[in-house]
């Protein structure tokens, strides 16, 4: 029997940030299902910055966290994070709506066919999003991973908790194969599974719905795609940003409701990605080079969930980050730290309300 103050369920962004937030007041351990940290989600993102993303609230915490992934503190990595490349929402009729707070400008087709050499006429409007950048997700994850075990964390990985029960105070969590353990407080930051999870831990769950998102590595016969901007269907059908100088990232923007899983791309996927590529510019795509697809976990009002349990005390929800978990985790993290251990949050979040994102609104 191992005895901790905090286990976190979960070696993606969300439980590594948290994490590291945390480590330097209580004794925490994070167990991951699989053989490393980072092996769903977290490892299947589009990697993208992008401030306009998810509505007012989610950009709370998505602004918040460009300072720190643009100029990192000294010691957690020794460059930006970030590689700005500048988002397009573009459409056939109308103008993308931004938020009054993210800097945008429109631009006229002339600018756009410079922009997208070979945008076929129909898309008329765009609108620019200039600080749309790359996110180095690895370089974030394991720099997050790092600082945990420097401030003394612990982690456990193929360690897939099977179920925990809270009584006297205490969980007592068991793991499918291995010791048992003991924590005061049990962090659910387990993505796909979040319900699921919390469902084996005696807690109701909170209608967090897992969903496939399809991405597609495309070679292009052309050249200079590298640091095209993304390019983003304002009626939200796909995007696409440069990869390499012949290729480019591109998703159909699916959003289909599985259970938790590992997630694996469907053909038809990759075929409407393709068929809605092409009728966007007039490039030849010459082969797909690869495809993964993961899942993007939202809640009922696709805000992400950090706080504790209404019902069950010392059961910590730290889910529901949809396709904003990885440009939010900075903030979301030092905010969700706060919570845990009952501190005033920091400077990165003095000014957002926690009770934005508190399970109570779901109850
Ligand atoms: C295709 C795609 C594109 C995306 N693009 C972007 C983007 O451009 N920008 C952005 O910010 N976000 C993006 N996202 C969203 C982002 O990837 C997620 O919000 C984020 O990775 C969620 O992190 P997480 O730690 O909650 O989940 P995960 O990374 O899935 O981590 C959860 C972990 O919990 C583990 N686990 C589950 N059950 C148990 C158990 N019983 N015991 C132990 N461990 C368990 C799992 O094995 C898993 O590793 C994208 C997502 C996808 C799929």
């Amino acid at each position: 029997m191992s005895d901790f103050d905090v286990v976190i369920i979960g070696g993606g962004i969300a439980g590594a940030s948290l994490g590291s937030q945390i480590a330097h007041r209580r004794r925490t351990l994070v167990i991951e299902a699989e053989k490393y940290c980072g092996y769903h989600s977290t490892g299947r993102s589009a990697a993208f910055w992008l401030e306009s993303y998810g509505g007012p609230t989610v950009a709370l915490l998505t602004a918040a966290s460009h300072d720190f992934l643009d100029n990192p503190p000294a010691g957690f990595v020794d460059r930006s994070l970030l590689h700005r490349r500048g988002a397009l929402h573009v459409s056939r009729e109308g103008w993308s709506e931004l938020p009054a707070a993210v800097e945008h400008r429109r631009v006229v087709r002339s600018e756009l066919e410079r922009l997208i050499p070979g945008i076929r006429p129909e898309w008329r409007n765009a609108v620019l999003e200039p600080g749309c950048a790359d996110i180095n997700v690895a370089a974030l994850h394991s720099g997050y991973l790092r600082l945990f075990r420097r401030l003394g964390g612990e982690i456990s990985t193929s360690a897939r908790m099977a179920s925990a029960r809270f009584a006297g105070g205490r969980w007592t969590v068991s793991l499918e194969n291995g010791p048992t353990l003991t924590a005061s407080v049990l962090v659910d930051a387990s993505g796909a599974w979040a319900d699921p999870v919390a469902e084996a831990c005696g807690v109701r769950p909170l209608g967090i719905e897992p969903k496939r998102r399809t991405m597609v590595q495309l070679r292009i016969g052309r050249s200079g795609l590298r640091d095209l901007p993304l390019v983003n269907d304002s009626a939200g059908t796909f995007y696409f940003k440069g990869e390499a100088d012949s290729s480019i990232w591109l998703s159909p923007h699916d959003e289909s409701s599985t259970d938790p899983c590992d997630a694996a791309p469907e053909e038809i996927d990759i075929a409407t990605a393709i068929d809605r590529f092409e009728g966007v510019v007039d490039w030849p795509v010459e082969r797909v080079e690869r495809s993964w697809a993961g899942l993007r976990s939202f809640g009922p009002d696709r805000l992400p969930v950090y706080g504790f349990d209404l019902d069950v005390p010392g059961f910590f929800w730290a889910v529901g980050q949809g396709g904003f978990g990885i440009q939010s985790a900075p903030a979301a993290a030092a905010l969700a730290a706060s919570i845990l251990l009952g501190e005033a949050p920091g400077p990165m979040v003095t000014y957002i309300d926690p009770a934005l994102y508190s399970p109570a609104r779901l109850r």
